[in-house]
């Protein structure tokens, strides 16, 4: 199985580009985000503990995020391979999700970083806040709230995954096409 991480920064055009690679590379795309919004939007228990996290800019506490992951993952038992987008955000989450994969038989291939200056993160996420709904896009303090998050907590992965050497950056900043280019030339060597 071609099993990925996208990693990059908020903003960085992981969704945009996990869609892209699941069609062409036949992937399943998980995105921790997207289920914890249709939790929020399904008002589920799980969505409303969620929900005072992302609305704070906050990460999601690791054990409640690992099982829900590992959930996604166990409905796809006939996968070719996952992107997971959005996840590991911590190296608690990195280390749980090795070792469940491990146990399948199966591991990380690669983790393909966006590399992406702030001030345009910044500006790309105000302008995807004016249609997203995303009340996490909407203003600039729960912006820099979660990039503190990823420096704190998210930025340590390059060292785990690079420690592997299964760390690919990737410069993000380009047309759809050609950083979906980049992303690709880079799957297809894995
Ligand atoms: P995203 O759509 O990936 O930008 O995620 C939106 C929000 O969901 C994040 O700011 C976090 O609050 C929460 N979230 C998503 N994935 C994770 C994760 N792996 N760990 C903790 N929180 C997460």
């Amino acid at each position: 199985m071609k099993n990925i991480v996208l990693f990059g920064p908020p903003g960085a055009g992981k969704g945009t580009q996990a869609a892209l690679l699941k069609e062409k590379h036949n992937l399943v795309h998980i995105s921790t985000g997207d289920v914890f919004r249709n939790h929020i939007k399904n008002k589920t228990e799980l969505g409303k503990l969620a929900k005072s996290y992302i609305n704070e800019g906050k990460l999601v506490p690791d054990e409640v995020t690992i099982d829900l992951l590992k959930n996604e993952v166990e409905k796809f038992s006939n996968a070719n391979g996952f992107v997971f987008d959005g996840f590991p955000r911590t190296l608690a989450q990195a280390q749980a999700l090795d070792v469940f994969l491990e146990k399948k038989g199966e591991t990380i291939k690669g983790m393909l970083s966006l590399e992406v200056p702030e001030d345009v993160l910044v500006q790309r996420i105000l302008e995807r806040g004016k249609t997203s709904g995303r009340t996490d896009d909407a203003n600039e303090a729960k912006i820099r709230s979660r990039f503190g998050e990823y420096e704190q907590k998210t930025a340590v992965l390059k060292k785990y995954y690079q420690s592997q050497k299964k760390y690919f950056k990737v410069d993000g900043v380009g047309t759809l096409q050609e950083v979906a280019e980049r992303l690709s030339n880079i799957l297809d060597n894995l």
